[in-house]
């Protein structure tokens, strides 16, 4: 990656992190010049942002521009929360954002849920979440992916959900295991010189927060 794809790739997660929003196309053109849109496209192909056909961000993980089921309230901002994982890994990113309240709907029965996530440690709660697509195939269509990666009252409505959808089991965690996977995932994203996780890292921070299996690419159960 280029300094300038660097250079654009911290204004769009830093316009992201400080207003809830993303720079536009013709902003980003505005402030970096012509060479704007590939730059752009080349952060979507190494996956550090998700764009439409039109070149807006849809997702610059764990930041989202379209509703995927969450809402994210800090101090003075607010966020679509992108996915159960993306939603619980904010405070952890934000600087000025020790504690946010994060917000949705059971996806099965439409009950109301809403944490108080922090740094210090997990949010009490029965609830769990379902992630419905193996880490193998997240990429393949990852707003479909991030939009089922939600959060349910317990094992019921998840069963009733993938009864009624259609869909294979994916992987269920309690709140505690979803805060310890969100808590480091992210981190270094706002700042020069992020650089992605290698399969064997990712493969290695999901074991050392207790996850197993062949969902996340493990052994295991
Ligand atoms: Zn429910
Ligand atoms: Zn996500």
């Amino acid at each position: 990656m280029t300094s300038d794809h660097e250079a654009l790739r911290l204004f769009v997660y830093r316009s992201l992190a400080t207003t809830g929003r993303a720079p536009s196309p013709e902003e980003l053109t505005a402030r970096f010049g012509p060479g704007a849109r590939a730059a752009l496209r080349a952060l979507h192909d190494a996956r550090h942002l998700v764009l439409d056909a039109d070149d807006n961000v849809l997702m610059a993980h764990p930041f989202a521009t379209i509703p995927l089921g969450f809402a994210v309230m800090g101090a003075r901002t607010l966020w679509w929360g992108g996915c159960a994982w993306d939603s619980f890994a904010l405070p952890h990113l934000l600087p000025g954002e020790p504690g946010v309240l994060v917000s949705t709907r059971c996806p099965a029965c439409g009950a109301p849920h809403a944490w108080n996530v922090t740094r210090d440690a997990p949010p009490p709660g029965d609830q769990v979440a379902h992630l419905l697509v193996p880490v193998a195939r997240m990429w393949d269509d990852v707003v479909h992916t991030c939009g089922n990666q939600r959060l349910f009252c317990g094992e019921a409505c998840v069963t009733a959900w993938l009864d009624r959808t259609g869909g294979d089991r994916g992987h269920v965690m309690d709140l505690p295991t979803l805060w310890r996977l969100a808590r480091h995932w992210y981190d270094g994203r706002l700042d020069p010189g992020y650089i992605r996780r290698e399969p064997a890292a990712a493969a290695a921070y999901f074991r050392e927060v207790g996850l197993s299996g062949p969902f996340w690419g493990l052994s295991g159960r």
